[in-house]
């Protein structure tokens, strides 16, 4: 049994990079699994019309389900659309449809759409009590309204960087918009946390992708990194996180430690 630190505030967290397949719902599903795994209360909120998150986490898809959809379009509440997760009893979701992506269009004349997610998730935790110690979003790949949403509901974004070729592109623009959402809508938001996935040690290339990432985000690229896995891949297809799914397998997202004190002010970049 790992002690396991519980926050004193929930700890709202993003994971977003407007790439896709650089690993994002795989972080955001294995490190909610493993912060429930230690006795964490946590929230996942799909907020990809994908529904990648909502299918590893088990959620099959169900005429009249309640979804992120309906929640941001303030049908129904958190409350009333999250579902449990078979594995972890601490752990639930808001499941995903591919509705969402109808979203961005039937929003944007709402004067009040970027805070949405923010609105909805601030009366969730009103009314269980701030019980809960994580609330992870799993943003899709875009900078879109989706995740402007998520940018003004969480204080902390956590950026999955794929050890590939290219793998700094992008970011840039996606530090901007960071940024802009600080300036503008969010000042309490910071990039707190990149994590290197598929990470293979083998390669010259993921070592190099390691310390170029390194070498320009040193304060909050974090030591541990996600090697790539067959068993990572594999788990989705079952309902399930490799935290379950292969329970004795190598640590991966087990020893993601979150920085735990966070730095006071705004990160440079
Ligand atoms: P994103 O959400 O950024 O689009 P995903 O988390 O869905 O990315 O990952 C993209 C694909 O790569 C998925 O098929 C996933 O199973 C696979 N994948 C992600 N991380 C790993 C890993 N560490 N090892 C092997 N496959 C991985
Ligand atoms: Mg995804």
């Amino acid at each position: 049994n790992i002690k396991f630190p519980k926050p004193s505030k929930t700890r709202l967290i993003a994971v977003a990079n407007q790439k896709g397949g650089v690993g994002k719902t795989t972080t955001a599903v294995n490190l909610a699994c493993a912060l429930a795994e230690y006795g964490a209360h946590v929230l996942v909120v799909d907020m990809d019309p994908q529904g990648n998150a909502s299918t590893a986490l088990g959620v099959k898809r169900a005429q009249g389900m309640n979804t992120t959809y309906d929640v941001i379009e303030g049908r129904v509440s958190i409350e009333e659309a999250k579902q449990k997760n078979s594995h972890f009893k601490h752990l639930e979701l808001v499941p995903a449809s591919i509705d969402l992506s109808g979203a961005e269009l039937e929003l944007a004349n709402v004067p009040e759409r970027n805070t949405l997610l923010k609105q909805a998730i601030e009366e969730f935790l009103d009314q269980t009590k701030q019980r809960y110690d994580y609330v992870i979003v799993d943003c899709p790949p875009s900078l879109g309204l989706l995740v402007l949403n998520a940018m003004c509901a969480v204080h902390e974004m956590l950026i999955p960087v794929q050890a590939e070729y290219y793998a700094l592109e992008g970011l840039q623009q996606l530090l901007h918009t960071i940024s802009l959402v600080q300036q503008n809508y969010n000042s309490a938001l910071m990039v707190s946390t990149m994590l290197i996935t598929m990470f293979d040690r083998r390669t010259l290339l993921s070592r190099e992708v390691y310390e170029e990432v390194k070498d320009h985000y040193p304060q909050i690229l974090l030591k541990t990194t996600i090697p790539r896995s067959v068993k990572i891949s594999e788990a989705p297809s079952f309902g399930q996180s490799v935290i379950s799914y292969d329970p004795r397998g190598r640590a991966q997202f087990r020893t993601v430690k979150l920085p735990w004190r966070l730095q006071s002010g705004r990160p440079r970049y």
